[in-house]
């Protein structure tokens, strides 16, 4: 049993594993998590999240929560805020609370150090220059006139840099590498740009912002990171993530970087740029919106944390990029709502229909199992009378022989009570339907011993006495385009899919519902599952569509 339930181990969890066994690091694992605090976390982070906290607390070792905040033109505290309300909703807590601002200190006296060794010079070309003497992957750069300069110049124009004394976009630091060299990082790489903005954390302190590949590495190191888990595209910057350890490092001891593949899901925008343009535009109602991938509109939407748990298993950790099938997520919440979503009744597109030979005044209190997948969730009561709502798709006049709902001379059950004979229905000028009526066979009555009477159909209802009146919002794909980084020459706000959200003002649902708090996940039975939106109020009922019932991946992963 222990050895068939055991799931082969990762590329990632390989290294990992090998390294302990060797005693690598004294045998110790420290990940980091580094998010750029610039937008709201998406689904795609939520791959790094489990990855870096996941590995690093299965072998006993911590994870880092740092804020890669070297950038002030962008950051700000409302992500900081939310980002760690999303970790901690996804199960996590991490041991170290770090930002990168907490090392530009450190950073700065390492800079110094590199000028005095005469590994870095300040350069006075504009970074579009600086562009264009890069050269190409087969033809060397040109070296920078500036390149040459004396240590004390360069420490003298360096302090200056800081002090204030240029124009943001006038100097940088640069790195004295090779500008002939076959990874084109090397050309002698950006260290440090001006920036005179105020910084969240550091106020006006800085005038010199590290950049990435000059900041990242170091903080693994100043942390003691042992595993830098990050994505593939920064493959590439791993020999210069390695080369500026090696000029800091003053132990056997280094951070690895490795990388796995970016998380693309089609239909989606996965880019906090992009986003944020969703958001400033106005063309969802914020980063919450239920339509978006981040985990705040995910969660919104009616995904739980273990339904992302086990998509993310599911998809697993390659070195190969790909995109995965939405239908892949809503399996995993589907799955899991079956699980743990009370089933209800609910009327999307009410019409009415009359029992006509039941008492009127009448109400009767039926059972209804809460889930058929988990007895311990009990029952609740449930009424019928003589007036009820159903799906208008549930009644045809005239429908073909293999219709199994509603039409005249025809038996249905409805849901948790008796078998209706259709009798017939009432139409106003224009042949529209306004009412349907039936009549209810006594001896069918759910639960009774002589109830088992044979129909091919059960349908649910809602008694128009008990019912609430509720705002229905139904939700499709954000975009109308599976791969949008396929569609290189068009902008993505024309691939907005203009029906990702249909509102419905006049649904019917059963009484209990008032007891429903936000984010209470439901099945409406044979509709799908819903939950209450934060939008909810006592007297206007607000909920999402999480997804439909229908899966269509889980009968393909049948297959597979
Ligand atoms: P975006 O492109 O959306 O702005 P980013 O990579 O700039 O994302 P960061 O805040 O820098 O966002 O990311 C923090 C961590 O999350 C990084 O280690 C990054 O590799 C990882 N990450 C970001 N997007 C994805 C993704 N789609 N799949 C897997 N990991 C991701
Ligand atoms: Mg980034």
């Amino acid at each position: 049993m222990e050895e068939s339930s055991k799931k082969t181990l990762n590329f990632i969890e390989q290294i990992v594993e090998h390294d302990l066994k060797e005693g690598k690091n004294g045998g110790q694992i420290v990940t980091r998590f580094p998010p750029e605090p610039n937008g709201y976390l998406h689904i795609g982070h939520a791959k790094a999240i489990c990855l870096d906290f996941g590995i690093a607390h299965k072998n006993g070792g911590k994870c880092n929560l740092r804020f890669d905040d070297t950038n002030p033109v962008k950051e700000d505290v409302e992500y900081v805020d939310s980002i760690k309300e999303d970790i901690n909703w996804l199960g996590f807590q991490w041991d170290n609370l770090y930002y990168a601002s907490d090392y530009f200190e450190k950073l700065y006296d390492f800079a110094l150090e590199m000028i005095k060794r005469g590994l870095a010079y300040v350069d006075d070309q504009s970074a579009e220059e600086i562009a264009k003497q890069k050269g190409t992957p087969t033809s060397a750069g040109i070296e920078s006139p500036f390149r040459n300069r004396c240590v004390e110049e360069n420490l003298d124009l360096f302090q200056k840099m800081q002090d204030g004394a240029f124009d943001e976009g006038s100097r940088v630091l640069r790195a004295k590498i090779d500008m002939a060299h076959s990874n084109m990082h090397f050309r002698d790489p950006l260290m440090y740009r001006i920036l005179k903005m105020s910084h969240h954390r550091t106020g006006n302190k800085w005038n010199v912002y590290p950049l990435y590949d000059f900041a990242h590495g170091q903080s693994d190191y100043f942390e003691g990171i042992t595993h830098s888990l990050c994505t593939l595209e920064f493959e590439v910057h791993r020999p210069l993530y390695d080369w500026f350890v090696d000029q800091l490092k003053d132990s056997d001891y280094r951070p690895r970087q490795i990388e796995f593949n970016r998380l693309n899901i089609t239909y989606m925008v996965m880019s906090k740029r992009k986003m944020l343009q969703l958001v400033k535009e106005g063309r969802v109602s914020g980063w919450d919106d239920p339509r978006m991938p981040t985990i705040c509109g995910l969660r919104r939407r009616g995904y739980t944390p273990e339904s992302i748990h086990n998509f993310i298993e599911s998809i697993g950790y390659t070195k190969y990029d790909g995109v995965i099938g939405l239908e892949v997520l809503e399996h995993s919440i589907r799955e899991h709502l079956n699980k743990i979503a009370p089933r209800v009744s609910a009327v999307l597109y009410p019409v009415k229909l009359i029992v006509s030979n039941y008492p009127e005044g009448q109400v009767e209190w039926n059972e209804a199992i809460n889930n058929p997948e988990n007895e311990t969730a009990g029952t609740h009561m449930v009424p019928f009378t003589r007036e009820l709502y159903i799906e208008r798709e549930d009644f045809l006049e005239n429908a073909p022989s293999k219709y199994f709902r509603l039409t005249p001379g025809k038996e249905v059950r409805l849901k948790n009570a008796y078998v209706v004979l259709c009798t017939s229905c009432k139409k106003d000028a224009e042949g529209n339907i306004e009412e349907i009526y039936c009549e209810y066979i006594p001896e069918t009555k759910s639960g009774q011993a002589n109830s088992n009477r044979k129909v091919k159909g059960t349908i649910q209802y809602v008694t128009t006495e008990h019912c609430l009146q509720a705002e229905v919002r139904l939700y499709d794909r954000l975009l109308n385009v599976s791969n949008p980084a396929e569609e290189k020459d068009r902008d993505f706000l024309d691939m907005l899919n203009p029906d990702s959200m249909k509102v419905l003002n006049n649904v019917k649902v059963e009484s209990i519902l008032k007891e429903a708090k936000p984010l209470d996940h439901f099945q409406f039975q044979r509709v799908g599952y819903f939950n209450l939106d934060t939008d909810s109020t006592p007297d206007h009922l607000v909920f999402n569509r999480t997804v439909s019932l229908k899966d269509t991946w889980g009968k393909i992963a049948e297959k597979l």
